[in-house]
């Protein structure tokens, strides 16, 4: 019996290039989810509190919190001049792209993150073991949306 090597067996080369792509809408990655920790440090980060944070910059959708989104904008509200200004505070999900269990396939690799993000296939070459403790991280997080 053979063991399916992922695709990502020998490693993955991704660094970020600042272009911002992935701080725009994607369809259906186009939320920016948010747990009970992000919001926090969003808030320790702009000084306020926790539920002044969420009443002033989120929303809430099947009981998870997202940012707020502006329907004529699909970019973050915190992207400015094509950075994250809020970038050491940024959400885990932020922290953790592109490394997301649901695009750690060839398919979605090459489609869905390939062909926006110029990161793909530059710099730092990322270790299977790296990509997944990465991509737990992720599914770690994802599970406490909502809280
Ligand atoms: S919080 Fe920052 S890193 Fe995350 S989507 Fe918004 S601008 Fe991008």
């Amino acid at each position: 019996m053979s063991i399916k090597r992922p695709f990502y067996e020998d490693g993955l080369k991704f660094q970020c290039q600042g272009s911002g792509n992935c701080c725009t809408s994607h369809g259906e990655f186009g939320f920016v989810f948010l747990t009970l920790e992000d919001r926090r440090r969003f808030a320790k980060h702009l000084n306020i509190s926790t539920a002044a944070f969420t009443r002033q910059y989120c929303d809430i959708k099947d009981g998870v919190w997202h940012l707020k989104e502006d329907p004529k904008n699909p970019d973050c509200m915190f992207l400015k001049n094509k950075r994250c200004s809020t970038y050491e505070a940024r959400p885990t999900q932020c922290r953790t792209w592109p490394f997301w269990p649901e695009v750690l396939n060839p398919k979605a690799w090459k489609s869905e993150v390939a062909s926006f993000c110029p990161g793909i296939g530059k710099g730092k070459l990322w270790s299977k073991e790296e990509i997944e403790t990465i991509a737990a991280e992720d599914a770690e997080n994802a599970s406490r949306f909502g809280t």
